[in-house]
């Protein structure tokens, strides 16, 4: 007979998963497919994850990093993340057909820090040092106009005097709390700076960090679906540590490790905003094979935002 599972229980973040910026990047590349056919060009990964970025691939996408890299006249698409200007001028100069799945929400981050330098204030920009968000918004201005700071010591170390004209905006998908901080900061350090509040942190990632907030009040362990350079996955497993909960950054169920739930009852899950359904689906599989596990699933925010695609690509 074979042995009687232990029973744990899990319950599910509301809302997890795709958010509105990430599915209208895929249906733009699959739309693309149809229209166009393979292969087509991805500047970067379309969005954070190795499960979506090789069934696009599979389908006839090639990603690449350097725009040099990309046959003359050829399809290009530029990813959720957005690109810099120069990017974008380098595609046009090749005659490449551009498609552009940069997040409508990261395109406001854009016209904003474009609108404050047109003002003459110098653009503070609040991100992470390397990821493609901040590449593309940074890139989106003159470099002598902007600095990227990543925490407060940054901030102490800005080379402004207090009554210089300043503005900030800041990537997508921040932690809330640790942006509050820096932005706070700023302002009792300049008597002359503009700024979005803290509207440039997109809903998805305001909505997932909340849900955590609440689901970790009755959980004992926390997993996180998401890639490991995902900013939004790995601020999900940050805010779940600091609320006490032992949090984990998996990309997959075969990284799980059953060591992590020895004593444990109520195990929490939520997903980055690029991470699919699927993966969820394959975590919970895995767990059902060890323990009889009793799914609930948190009553969240419901997200009905739905961003356009190109013209050219509807009803395909
Ligand atoms: S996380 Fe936010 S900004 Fe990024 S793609 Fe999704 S909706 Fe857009």
């Amino acid at each position: 007979m074979a042995p009687i599972k232990r029973q744990i229980k899990v319950i599910l973040a509301s809302p997890r998963g795709f958010c509105a910026g990430v599915k209208r990047a895929i249906e733009i590349v699959e739309c693309a497919l149809r229209k166009y056919g393979a292969p087509v060009y991805i500047k970067h990964e379309i969005v954070h994850n190795k499960y979506v970025v090789n069934f696009l691939k599979d389908k006839g996408v090639v990603f690449i990093d350097d725009i040099d890299s990309i046959p003359d006249g050829a399809v290009v698409i530029f990813s959720a993340h957005g690109v810099s200007k120069k990017v974008e001028e380098d595609a046009r100069y090749k005659g490449l057909y551009i498609l552009d799945a940069t997040c409508p929400l990261v395109k406001k981050v854009h016209n904003e820090a474009q609108k404050y330098v047109a003002e003459g204030r110098k653009l503070v920009l609040i991100g992470h040092k390397n990821h493609p968000e901040i590449e593309g918004t940074s890139g989106r201005v003159a470099a002598d106009q902007v600095v990227l700071v990543e925490n407060l010591e940054q901030i102490e170390n800005l080379p402004f005097k207090s009554d210089e004209k300043l503005a900030y905006v800041t990537q997508t998908t921040l932690s809330i709390d640790d942006t509050k901080n820096l932005v706070n900061t700023l302002y009792k350090r300049y008597a002359d700076i503009d700024g979005p509040a803290l509207k440039d942190i997109c809903y998805a990632t305001q909505n997932r960090q909340d849900a955590i907030r609440e689901l970790t009040k009755y959980i004992d362990v926390l997993l996180v679906i998401g890639a490991t350079n995902s900013s939004n996955s790995n601020r999900l497993r940050d805010l779940g540590a600091s609320q006490g909960v032992t949090s984990y950054l998996i990309a997959d169920e075969t990284q799980i490790n059953l060591d992590w739930f020895k004593d444990k009852q109520v195990i929490g899950i939520t997903a980055g905003a690029s991470a699919p359904e699927i993966l969820l689906k394959q975590v919970l599989d895995l767990l059902s094979t060890y323990y009889q596990t009793v799914i609930e699933e948190m009553n969240g925010v419901v997200e009905n935002l739905k961003f356009k695609i190109p013209r050219e690509l509807e009803n395909l």
